[in-house]
């Protein structure tokens, strides 16, 4: 094995395949960035991280012996992988939310066990050299710290996506999760400043620390609602990433290193684009004090005026301009073939058709794209919300299809809303309005949507995939 793994040159196998692994990710998440070339991306990127792991039992040494106990890392492999298999074949489109944010928990509760397993290990030579304040052991709180909140609040986020756990909001949240924050440091600094033989002598405090993270997880996830779990969720994302980089410094591992440090910086670059999309503030959103459920003061009564099929179809099919905005019941209905083959047929007769994308509309960042390129929708025909939105108001008919806080003119309005600030599609500047959905049900938010009230709306209800059909099968009999 020793001569297998070292070339001649003096790079070992193991530098190689991590290098090779690294250069994997990089090209995968390169490509994640296009619908079109998003699934190769994952294919690239898993083979990298099959290429790390298999390298690692295969060639790591530690003392210059290999490492043990590889019938019990292959077993867990193998029970891991076919879990993870099961799940994601079975998973619905609409619950893929669920699944990432489950996942991503899983990924901060790994980087948190490795922290707390290697704690105790920290080498008597270091301490001795250089006492507790050095980098290992700041990377090992860290990444104690960070994949714990990382685990505890993607928890709860699955929970709230999930519709199984509500918002919990407290007037003094924002002054207690400061605390718990500052108390975390606190910790840090204690431990790290502490006069020892052993790290083990310190043990205890770190489980201690590890309740407080999952205290603190759940509590700045709890609050948050409204619209804003897009923002949490790229947020968490990006802990992971970060509390995996630490493992990478703390194993010296060049694969575990670069694949901690993409998710964590894609997810901050993400998070902060989410917040720049939402109008919020990222000191907020890491605190829990901004959406969750407060109540619009927006009137709920009115009256709403329905569209039949078939004047639905007459309005389309002699229009110049419509814009779609396809939202979260879009996908639940799995209605975007059928959506696509309306757009079709409206260009045959000669209407422009545009889809109005908002960077939150679905359950997850870049659903609607998913969504729309797997029914082969041309990505040019997608323009993002501030794009599209100066347009509105020459678009002849805009039609929202299962969309609903994405198009709240609350969001302007109404700035007592829990989605007040949130740039929307200013779906009312249009000169008609056709909305499809089942009923008068509410959106991720549950706040009223005064759209539906508009003089300019009219509302055509139904599941989204029935009525697209019909109103397919009305405009081909015109
Ligand atoms: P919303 O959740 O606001 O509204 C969806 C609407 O679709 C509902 O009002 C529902 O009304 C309708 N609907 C449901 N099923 C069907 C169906 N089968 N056919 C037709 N209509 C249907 O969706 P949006 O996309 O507008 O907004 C997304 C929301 O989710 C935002 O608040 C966003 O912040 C939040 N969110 C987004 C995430 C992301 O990353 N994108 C992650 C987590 C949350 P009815 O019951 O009457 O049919």
């Amino acid at each position: 094995m020793d001569q297998l793994s070292q070339l001649n040159t003096g790079i070992s196998i193991l530098e190689i395949s991590y290098v090779v692994a690294s250069v994997l990710f990089i090209l995968g998440l390169k490509m994640l960035s296009h619908p079109l070339t998003a699934r190769r991306g994952n294919i690239f990127a898993s083979i990298g991280m099959g290429l790390a792991i298999f390298a690692t039992i295969l060639f790591h040494q530690k003392d210059g012996k290999p490492i043990g106990n590889i019938g019990f890392i292959l077993l867990a492999i193998v029970i891991g992988t076919g879990i993870g298999w099961v799940i994601a074949k079975r998973v619905k489109m609409t619950a893929m939310p669920q699944l990432v944010s489950f996942f991503n928990g899983m990924g901060g509760a790994a980087a948190a066990l490795i922290s707390m397993i290697e704690f105790p290990h920290i080498s008597p030579e270091l301490i001795a050299k250089t006492g507790m304040a050095n980098g290992h052991v700041l990377a090992i709180l860290l990444g104690l710290v960070i994949g714990t909140v990382s685990w505890s609040g993607s928890m709860i986020a699955f929970g709230k996506l999930d519709g199984k756990i509500g918002d919990m909001r407290l007037k003094a949240m924002k002054f207690v999760n400061l605390t718990i924050l500052a108390v975390l440091i606190g910790f840090i600094v204690f431990i790290m400043t502490r006069n020892v033989q052993a790290a083990s002598e310190l043990t205890p405090l770190i489980y201690v620390m590890f309740i407080i993270s999952v205290i603190y997880g759940v509590l700045f996830v709890m609050p948050i609602g409204g619209a804003d779990m897009p923002v949490v969720i790229s947020l968490l994302n990006s802990f992971t990433g970060v509390a995996a980089a630490m493992g990478g410094f703390l194993y010296n591992n060049q694969a575990m290193l670069t694949g901690g440090i993409l998710v964590g910086s894609a997810g901050t670059i993400l998070t902060i684009l989410m917040c720049r999309a939402m109008n919020r503030s990222l000191l907020n959103v890491i605190v829990g004090v901004f959406g969750g459920g407060g109540q619009s003061s927006v009137a709920t009564s009115g009256t709403v005026k329905e569209i039949s099929l078939t004047d639905a179809a007459v309005l389309l099919s002699y229009s110049k301009k419509v814009v779609i905005v396809p939202g979260y019941g879009l996908a639940v209905a799995q209605a975007q073939h059928i959506c696509h083959e309306l757009d079709k047929l409206l260009e045959e007769k000669g209407v422009e058709v545009r889809y109005a994308i908002h960077p939150v509309a679905g359950r997850m960042p870049g659903h609607m794209n998913v969504l729309l390129a797997e029914a082969d929708v041309p990505y040019e025909q997608l323009i993002e919300s501030d794009e599209i939105n100066p347009d509105l108001p020459n678009t002849d008919v805009l039609v929202v299809i299962g969309a609903n806080d994405v198009v709240n003119p609350a969001a302007e309005d109404d700035p007592t809303s829990p989605i007040y600030g949130m740039p929307i599609i200013k779906a009312r500047d249009a000169k008609n309005i056709i909305v499809m959905k089942r009923g008068m049900g509410k959106g991720y938010a549950a706040i009223e949507n005064m759209l539906f009230f508009n003089n300019k709306t009219r509302m055509l209800f139904g599941d989204a995939k029935s009525t697209l059909q019909n109103l397919v099968n009305e405009v081909k009999s015109l």
